[in-house]
């Protein structure tokens, strides 16, 4: 279905907790208030939103939080998510320290595409910027994840300062390993309201500097707004979703859903339409009212250029990223 402004939404990203096992510190600050489990949507409520989403063109949908995989039964829901009669895809994104963990239950349950927050591959850099000593088991989970069979993209967010020159190494795992290698431009969500953004153009040309060949990579790769780029030799591509300095609102296809039940029809604004109440008492004829009205009320264009005019105020794990 087509939003006012001609939008195809096909695309949903659901957060399933608020909950996390890293601390990241643009993401999730320590005294983050979360909120109680009554509160959180089970995954037959879930499941009954989606059904609704379906019948609307929405059918591709995104699993994430949070830390998706801290949430148990996860499998469960991607299974229950392709059990709806119309879902053409379901995928994840995760921080990748219980990802080997759970790989053949997520395998069973149709997982094929994986995405994973990878933001420096220095063991020293990734605790800094996480809180914790996770990276070998995130780069074990890749590698067990490759083996199975599915396809990774990982997502990194430079900051000067912290881990800019991060890309040197990040993008050789796109050398030895089929993997998507992206760069995700800070967006002042949260506690990235605070800090300078390294925008993709420059990382671009930095990159260009040292490969010289890199070329644009025409292949659609996934359903979001991701520009990729190729370097003879290297068996996965590098991508670039740059939020701020490459404005791709006019082709966003997504609603974003809480984990609390909120349908957010762009992550800029804190206005959002609860589906909990309807999905708990079964009344789907209202969630698909909701569901459209979410599409037509969803705005042109972020507003990020013009950081006080962004009225969501949550931190980037309670909204689901
Ligand atoms: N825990 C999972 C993970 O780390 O992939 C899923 C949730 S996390 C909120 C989703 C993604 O949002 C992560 O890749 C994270 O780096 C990114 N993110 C967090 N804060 C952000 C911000 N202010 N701007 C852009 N991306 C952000
Ligand atoms: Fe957790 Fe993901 Fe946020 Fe990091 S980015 S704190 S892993 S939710």
């Amino acid at each position: 279905m087509k939003d006012s402004y001609g939008r195809e939404i096909n695309y949903m990203r659901i957060s399933i907790t608020d909950r996390c096992n890293l601390r990241c510190k643009y993401c999730m600050p320590d005294g983050i208030e979360l909120c109680p489990m009554k509160d959180i949507l089970s995954y037959e409520e879930i499941a009954c939103i989606c059904l609704e989403a379906v019948s609307l063109g929405i059918d591709r949908f995104k699993i994430t939080g949070g830390e998706p995989l801290v949430r148990k039964g996860c499998a469960k829901l991607i299974k229950m998510l392709y059990g709806i009669p119309g879902t053409k895809e379901v995928t994840l994104t995760t921080n990748g320290v219980l990802l080997g963990k759970y790989l053949p239950e997520l395998y069973e349950a149709g997982l094929r595409n994986v995405n994973i927050s990878l933001d420096s591959v220095d063991k020293k850099t990734y605790q800094d910027i996480t809180g914790f000593d996770q990276l070998e088991s995130v780069l074990c989970s890749l590698k067990r994840a490759l083996a199975i069979g599915m396809h990774v993209k990982t997502n990194t967010i430079l900051q000067r300062g912290c881990n800019e020159n991060a890309w040197k190494e990040l993008i050789l795992l796109a050398k030895e390993y089929p993997i998507d290698v992206r760069f995700l431009e800070l967006m002042p969500i949260g506690e990235g309201k605070n800090e300078a953004v390294y925008s993709n153009k420059e990382l671009i040309e930095e990159i260009k500097f040292l490969y010289p060949d890199m070329q644009p990579d025409e292949m659609r790769h996934g359903n979001g707004p991701a520009v990729y780029y190729e370097i003879p030799g290297f068996k996965g591509s590098i991508g670039f979703i740059s939020a701020i300095h490459g404005v791709f609102c006019s082709t966003c296809n997504r609603l974003r859903l809480t984990s609390v039940g909120e349908l957010k029809p762009c992550l800029c604004y804190d206005e959002t339409i609860s589906l909990r109440d309807d999905a708990r008492s079964g009344n789907v004829e209202k969630i698909r009212k909701n569901i459209e009205h979410a599409m037509q009320i969803k705005p042109k264009e972020h507003c990020f250029s013009n950081i006080e005019h962004v009225s969501e105020k949550r931190k980037m794990a309670q909204i689901g990223g």
